[in-house]
């Protein structure tokens, strides 16, 4: 009961509460510029793009095979090959009554034919072809805009180009885009105990994983990434930081100093310069959160244990930088599955476990705890591969329950 009454503490905003929250109080930049397709991979759409062509733009054959007319296709059926169509070699005759043209795939359907029969449904002798079977008209032709028309919305601004959509940009023969500029963001570490890769640690001392860990995030979100390294615990450094941060970048990012230890200044020198939205969260981990403005930059404070931070990172700042950027998120799809083991929780806070997630033998999902829970225990998290979403009035989880949860493997994390 100790526990339970420990982490309902009154005056903890609820995630999604925050979350609609925060996403208010941004504005996105409306700064574009034009890009050649080949640099555009991982930028944001800044237009609805219409397709200048139809795709395809030409009826072609999806099989290898022989062009005719459906209705000559008719028993013993015997048609004289009269020359052949190649991807990129259209036949340039007309196929007449009792003729049929080779065809490949993606080949031109030359006039006259209306279909394709598949060469394995035909037997060839000395240039005549026995098509074998029905053959209906329109059978095994790719119509032109079966896959865009001219003129049609093919992605709506905000769409983040990734691979896919980077090949049907492609397909449109579009050499320039207009996209979003990237946002710049400062990124720093507070401190006294932290030390960069590579330097010696003095007693007490460890190593600064998290703008290591948020910066690799924030790369593979395409954001400039301003580094502003580790600030000592000191209020007037910090203070001087930040407000050289939010002169610069479009949004500051911070980790550490956001609880309520002797030396977390972090939420101090945030009211002191700026505006301090939100800061308690009834989220596990990721408790001490602060959310606000300094000038008109958006000033993300994550807590310092590495957990925290990347989970509140994922489940706060990503979204808030999507809004930012012009970037339209699509819903998270939220899977079920059966817990393989106990999961401890108390009620009063969403608690975002880190799990594994597998396919059982009888093809359900089932997850189990990515070793430990502990919010300091970073090298679990990158052993998972979801995130599970318990409630917040949710209590213990019992081996067998179900449990929702979020795939985190394969994203910018
Ligand atoms: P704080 O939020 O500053 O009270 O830090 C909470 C815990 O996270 C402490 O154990 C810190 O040493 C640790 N911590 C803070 N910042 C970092 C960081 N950048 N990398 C790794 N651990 C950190
Ligand atoms: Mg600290």
């Amino acid at each position: 009961m100790a526990i339970h009454d420990c982490d309902s503490q009154p005056g903890l905003r609820p995630y999604l509460d925050a979350k609609h929250d925060m996403l208010t109080r941004l504005d996105a930049i409306t700064d574009n510029e034009p890009v050649s397709l080949d640099q555009s991979l991982n930028r944001i759409l800044a237009d609805d793009i219409y397709s200048p062509i139809d795709v395809p733009s030409f009826a072609n054959s999806a099989m290898d095979g022989y062009a005719l007319r459906a209705t000559d296709a008719v028993t013993d059926a015997a048609l004289t090959l009269i020359g052949t169509s190649l991807a990129g070699h259209p036949f340039n005759g007309r196929v007449g009554p009792g003729e049929c043209v080779r065809i490949m795939t993606g080949a031109a359907l030359p006039l006259g034919a209306d279909a394709v029969v598949m060469q394995e449904n035909c037997r060839s002798e000395h240039n005549i072809i026995y098509p074998r079977g029905a053959v209906t008209e329109g059978q095994n032709i790719r119509q032109p805009a079966e896959d865009l028309a001219q003129g049609e919305r093919v992605f709506a601004a905000g769409t983040r180009i990734n691979a896919r959509v980077l090949s049907v940009l492609s397909s449109l023969g579009l050499e320039q885009l207009y996209v979003r500029r990237p946002l710049k963001v400062a990124l720093l570490s507070t401190g006294d105990e932290l030390k960069s890769p590579g330097e010696l640690l003095a007693p007490g001392d460890i190593y600064d994983s998290n703008r290591i860990g948020i910066g690799a995030m924030l790369e593979r979100l395409g954001i400039r990434v301003i580094d502003y390294g580790i600030i000592k615990d000191d209020p007037a450094l910090i203070r001087q930081a930040f407000l050289k941060a939010a002169s610069e970048a479009d949004a500051l990012i911070t980790s550490g100093g956001v609880s309520v230890g002797d030396a977390d200044y972090t939420k101090q020198v945030l009211e002191d310069v700026g505006r301090i939205g939100f800061w308690k969260l009834a989220v596990k981990p990721g408790k001490p959160f602060a959310f606000g403005h300094i000038s008109d930059s958006p000033f993300f404070g994550l807590p310092g244990n590495p957990v925290s931070a990347a989970v509140t990172f994922h489940l706060l700042v990503r979204p808030a930088l999507a809004k930012l950027a012009g970037e339209t998120l699509k819903p998270t799809p939220l899977l079920q599955a059966k817990a393989l083991m106990p999961l401890r929780k108390s009620p009063g806070r969403m608690d975002f476990q880190r799990g594994m997630v597998s396919t059982q033998a009888d093809g359900s999902l089932g997850v189990v705890a990515a070793g430990s829970q502990s919010s300091a225990v970073y090298s679990a998290m990158a052993e998972a591969n979801c995130l599970l979403h318990l409630e917040q009035d949710r209590g213990n989880v019992a081996e067998g329950e179900m449990v929702t949860l979020e795939l985190i493997d394969g994203l910018y994390w």
